[in-house]
Order: C-alpha cells, then structure tokens, then sequence
C-alpha cells in the first residue's frame, strides 16, 4: 500500500542511513508543498538555515525560488520542494556517493507518492543525478527531458544567481525563460511555442545522451533521458561560478 508523505517523513526524520546522521545535522529536512503537486523542485542539500528550520530552499537561494514562483504565478505551497540529500553535509561540502545511494529511497518514494508531471532540478549536481548526465548546467538549462513519463527541466541554482551577477545577470534571465518554460509546459503549450514564431524563446532540447550516459541510475526504467528531439541548444561561454552549484 503506498504511504503518505507524511508517513514516510516521519521514517526518514530519525534516518541513520549514511554518516551525515552523526555529523551534526539538527534535523532531516524531508521536503515542503503540495502533495499532488504537477510540479516538483530538486536541489542538492540542505544548507544552514535548512538544517536549522527544517524545510528546503529557506535561505536567500530560496527567496529567489519564491520570486521566481511568484513570476509565473505560483506559490511555494503550490508546488513541491525537495532535495537529493535530506540531511546537511557538513560545511556544505558536495553529497559523496554513497550518502547519494543511501538517500535516494527517500527521493524515489516522494516522486512515487507526488506524482508531478514535471520536476525542475536546480543546479548542477541535482541536473547530473537526476538525468545522469555529465553534462553542466549551462549547457542543460532550459532543455526539455522526457524521464519516467513526466518532463525534467534543469535551471541553474538559484544560488549561484546569488554568487554571481544577482537579478541583474544575463543567468538570472535565462532561469526567468526557463521558468516561463515550465509555466507554457505545465499549461501544455511548451509544443504551440515551439511550432510558432514568438518572442519568447523556443525550447532548447538537449543532445542525445552517450550511452554510458543513457544508463539508469539503478534498474529504473526511464530513468535516464530520453530527449525526444535532436540538439538545438547553443553552447553557452562556461561559468564557472555557476557549475560550482
Ligand atoms: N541549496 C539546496 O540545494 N537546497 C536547499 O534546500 C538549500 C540550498
């Protein structure tokens, strides 16, 4: 029988699966929204002020998720936000692999209950794990994947926005395009965008994985991406500062 949401959170409040249990962390940040949300946010981890309220995307990176909501009218208890890690690493190091392999259970079991029809991964490290891919964010953001039956769209992390050149950077309007991008999807307008000359710019769909790439994270059908066009996305200049996040 599946579990609430609830259920589950409550399991995974007292996790000891990997060593960030022992580690300092104050508490397990599961997850916040709605429970049938259609659209899904995946970061990395908690950071500071997660790991002390408990709830993901709370500090500065996660005001400017708010403002970014807002723009295409919606409100964090509209949509689900979650992490690939529930507990804090420490110093905000990168998740290593194993602390991966030991929380995604909680990952999958969120998605399994959720449902949403799209999931937006914030950053590289979620984009990479997510798609499987090796490919960086700059090159990710605004592509349209196909993956267990729903859509991913990777954007950059909203903080590394705030890292770099704030609301008034060149990054920060892509992540607004990509959040238009999402809106047009959710509205199932994201195929009339593209067909028809507009403005607004037409989805990037991203190339076709290596097959390594291709290659799921665990026996997962679909897991990996299955884009369902060919490559139309420009290589952007690298930003380092924004493949950091
Ligand atoms: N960064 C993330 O990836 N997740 C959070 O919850 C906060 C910051």
């Amino acid at each position: 029988m599946t579990r609430t949401l609830a259920e589950v959170a409550l399991e995974a409040s007292t996790c000891t699966r990997c060593k960030l249990a022992g580690m300092g962390r104050t508490q397990v940040v599961f997850g916040v929204g709605h429970p049938d949300a259609d659209l899904m946010f995946i970061g990395e981890a908690p950071g500071f002020h997660e790991d002390k309220q408990g709830e993901p995307f709370v500090g500065a990176a996660g005001q400017l998720l708010n403002r970014l909501l807002e723009g295409i009218g919606l409100a964090r208890e509209d949509v689900y936000i979650a992490n690939v890690l529930k507990s804090r690493p420490p110093g905000n190091r990168d998740p290593e692999p194993y602390e991966i392999e030991a929380c995604t259970p909680w990952l999958i079991e969120q998605i399994s209950i959720i449902q949403p029809r799209l999931i937006m991964t914030l950053g590289n490290f979620a984009t990479k794990y997510v798609l499987q891919t090796t490919q960086g964010i700059t090159r990710m953001r605004g592509t349209v994947h196909s993956w267990h039956g729903r859509t991913v769209i990777p954007t950059f992390h909203p903080a590394a926005i705030l890292h770099g050149g704030g609301e008034k950077s060149p990054q920060f309007q892509d992540m607004r395009e990509d959040f238009a991008l999402v809106h047009r999807t959710l509205a199932g307008r994201a195929e009339d965008a593209a067909a028809e000359p507009s403005p607004e710019p037409a989805p990037r769909v991203a190339p076709p994985p290596s097959p390594a790439a291709a290659e799921p994270v665990r026996a997962t059908p679909g897991m990996a991406a299955r884009p369902d066009r060919p490559v139309i996305v420009p290589a952007p200049p690298d930003e380092e500062q924004l493949e950091l996040f």
